[in-house]
């Protein structure tokens, strides 16, 4: 591959993988800079997470007109949401309806399975290598192939024997599913499982949710968008947006929130807020309080006040025990957002099957069998979480200079400078890697946040009549040991959650995503460009 990049003209300045809402933003940026960019993504079509995670009930849990492009005042002026969170459909038709208004799809090349890319150390070159034996050579690449792009796969014992229907959420097909009078399994609990769960209750013909953690999850209270809210909203998007950047989530929060301790006030003083919080919905309970993610007294308090809301929704004893049984304080995995996901354990068709001390053993012929009892199926779906944030580049097969992969690299746990770029993989970028507030925000504007300043690096770049640019060593591991203590000082490490790899086995523990948030990272990006890059070498 070394001499191929050496021979062959360069067929774009920068190569982009993925097309979802980074990829694309990306390729719209680098377009209005000057550079030639093309678009590379294994899907038959845009939309990234949107375009795979097309499973019954599957919608955002931050609101729609947050959780869209800030870059175009017309766009975010025309484009009007139907509801407050936006279910899948509606989102990819937006991002479909992005691509098309800004010209995009002419440099997407769909049904593109990257097998490798390659640093040609002696050319600052990389080359990228498709399935079906297409290489193509740029300066650059941009990795912008998302958090949660690669499902954790079944490997339950048996599985191949199952004589039903077997669905992965993140990988649902685009054919209608069938599911009203069947005896349906779901297994998993998260936000995907939590969605399913509502949804399929509504047809299947009797419900079983497998369940072996409890997770915290929070009323969306979604609704209906009307004219005068979206009219209100579009007469004031900018200064929201404008609000929203300065942020920790990368949305502006409601005003009833608190900034006082959780212990500072007294007990009916601190129910009215979770009350007002928990009324008005969303993602946002963990901001009630300011010490609710960093003092464990404070969060017990949220914890008790969620528990007792849980008691007071599901009429079965033992499913209240199951459901609340935590083991980690409130908001140190991420909390699951829902619309009647509690009240759905009152149906008659809706069982929980505890599977925390009574592990699924195996998978037969029939259904589904624990240590100590069989289950019956026509269908199982699985929603059993992704290989976040790391696992989409640790498969991309990226080499750097000096023949070193990235595995190789990222054995003890993800470095990266910023999450934007690794010393030994120069011209690499990463979109919202390891090391940024990505997963911990609103993921379009960290999106944005990313794109911008990598444009900006590669403008500088051009400026100074250079073509290679590599994060220091040394910087990016003081980054990566900053963005590991300020975790270490709250409640986030405690729980076995995805955001340190602990749903995957084997994969190293580390807490990957900045925590001070999208307002203070802005503040670091700046202050790095404003010092000619610092941390950065170009040559
Ligand atoms: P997840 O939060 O990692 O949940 C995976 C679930 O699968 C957990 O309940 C886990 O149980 C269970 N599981 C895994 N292996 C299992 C096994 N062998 N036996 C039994 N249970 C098993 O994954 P997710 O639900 O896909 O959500 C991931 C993230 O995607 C979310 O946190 C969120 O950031 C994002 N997301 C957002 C939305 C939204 O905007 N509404 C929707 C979906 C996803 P244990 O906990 O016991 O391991």
């Amino acid at each position: 591959m070394t001499d191929l990049a050496a021979d062959r003209q360069l067929d774009h300045d920068v190569i982009i993988v993925g097309a979802g809402f980074a990829g694309l933003y990306m390729l719209h940026r680098l377009r209005s800079a000057g550079f030639s960019a093309r678009v590379l993504d294994a899907a038959d079509g845009v939309g990234g997470t949107w375009y795979w995670n097309r499973y019954p009930g599957a919608r955002c849990d931050v609101q729609s007109f947050d959780y869209s492009y800030s870059f175009s005042d017309e766009l975010q002026q025309d484009w009007t949401w139907s509801e407050r969170y936006a279910t899948q459909p509606e989102i990819l038709r937006y991002i479909e309806h992005v691509a098309e208004r800004f010209d995009l799809n002419r440099d997407v090349q769909l049904g593109a399975t990257v097998l490798g890319a390659t640093f040609d150390d002696a050319h600052s070159r990389w080359t990228i290598k498709l399935e079906g034996g297409q290489h193509l050579v740029s300066t650059y690449v941009v990795m912008a192939t998302g958090c949660l792009s690669v499902p954790k796969r079944p490997s339950f014992a048996g599985l191949s024997d199952f004589k039903g229907e077997t669905y992965i959420s993140g990988e649902w097909p685009h054919h209608p599913v069938q599911l009203s009078g069947k005896r349906v399994g779901i297994i998993g609990t998260g936000s995907t499982g939590i969605q399913l769960t509502t949804a399929i209750a509504r047809e299947a013909g009797e419900l079983l949710l497998f369940h072996r953690t409890p997770n915290f999850s929070l009323p969306a209270q979604n609704r209906p968008l009307d004219e005068e809210f979206t009219r209100e909203l579009k007469s004031q998007y900018d200064q929201r947006r404008q609000e929203a950047r300065t942020t920790t989530r990368g949305y502006p929060v409601p005003p009833i929130l608190s900034n006082l301790s959780a212990l500072e006030v007294e007990h009916e003083q601190r129910l009215e807020v979770y009350e007002a919080v928990w009324r008005n919905g969303g993602p946002v309970f963990t901001s009630s309080f300011a010490d609710l993610l960093t003092n464990p007294e404070a969060n017990a308090t949220a914890s008790e006040f969620v528990r007792g809301k849980i008691s007071s929704i599901v009429q079965d004893p033992a499913t209240v025990e199951a459901l609340t049984r935590f083991d980690h304080p409130l908001g140190t995995r991420r909390p699951c957002v829902d619309t009647g996901y509690y009240e759905t354990f009152n149906q008659p068709n809706v069982a929980l099957v505890d599977v925390h001390d009574d592990p699924i053993v195996e998978i037969t012929a029939d259904g589904i069998r624990t240590a100590s009892g069989s289950y019956d199926l026509d269908v199982i779906v699985f929603a059993l979480g992704f290989d976040a944030m790391t696992g989409a580049l640790l498969r991309m097969g990226i080499t750097g200079q000096d023949g070193t992969t990235l595995p190789e690299r990222w054995s003890d746990g993800p470095s990266a400078y910023l999450g934007v770029a690794m010393s030994g993989f120069p011209n690499l970028f990463t979109v919202t890697g390891p090391g940024s507030p990505s997963v911990l925000t609103n993921m379009v504007m960290a999106i944005e946040q990313h794109v911008d300043w990598i444009t900006g690096i590669l403008e500088f770049a051009r400026d100074q009549g250079t073509d290679r640019v590599e994060a220091d060593a040394d910087t990016e591991k003081l980054w990566t040991q900053h963005v590991v203590a300020i975790a270490d000082e709250t409640l986030f490490p405690r729980a076995n959650s995805w955001w340190t790899g602990a749903n995957i086995p084997g994969k190293p523990r580390v807490f990957m995503p900045y925590i001070g948030g999208l307002g203070q990272f802005q503040q670091v990006l700046d202050d790095v460009r404003t010092h000619g890059y610092e941390g950065f070498s170009f040559s």
